[in-house]
């Protein structure tokens, strides 16, 4: 993307005239780049998964979401967030980027008695199934409470749309042995 836009300003640079065609598309494919993905991108990611990762789905999605919590607790913690504001972080992403409207209930600040729950979730639009599904959120929930908290959790998915729910509800329940208690 960075090439994409120096490769512009060069040409800017260089030819003052009227953009041209590769111009454009560049400009074009640029901004589209730096848009938050859609709900529709979550679904064709997550159908795409199931299809190249026979059996294995679930967990890479996990792993994936996992990644991804992970990244947006280590950034509000650069930005001296506390864990409070950096779930309104991922309540604005969830909003921004398809995934959902996002709830926080429970002590935020220190991760007792934790309950997330979206609706509009995009991993289990259409969906019916007779368990929860969306092993991608799962995860970043998970990665999240791990660096902001310091401990790891277990994290259920008690409700899910999927099997007939309002909403997605995950539960977050301290493991007896954390192989992440810092603190
Ligand atoms: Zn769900």
């Amino acid at each position: 993307m960075i090439n994409v836009e120096e490769s512009i300003e060069r040409k800017k640079f260089t030819n003052t005239l009227e953009e041209t065609a590769l111009e454009s598309d560049l400009r074009k494919s640029s901004q589209q780049v730096e848009e938050e993905p859609s709900s529709d991108t979550w679904r064709s990611l997550v159908d795409k998964i199931y299809s190249r990762f026979n059996g294995e789905g679930d967990s890479v999605l996990f792993d994936m979401g996992h990644r991804y919590g992970t990244d947006i607790a280590i950034e509000a913690k650069r930005q001296d967030m506390d864990s409070s504001k950096a779930f309104l972080t991922l309540v604005e992403k969830g909003l921004r980027s398809g995934l959902g409207n996002i709830e926080v209930d429970g002590d935020s600040i220190f991760g007792e008695n934790l309950i997330v729950r979206v609706t509009d979730c995009p991993f289990c639009f259409g969906v019916s199934a007779v368990r929860p599904v969306c092993h991608f959120f799962r995860g970043v929930v998970s990665g999240m409470s791990e660096v902001l908290y310091g401990r790891s959790f277990n994290i259920t998915e008690k409700n899910c749309t999927a099997t007939g729910n309002g909403c997605c509800e995950y539960v977050l329940e301290e493991q007896s042995y954390s192989d992440y208690r810092l603190v």
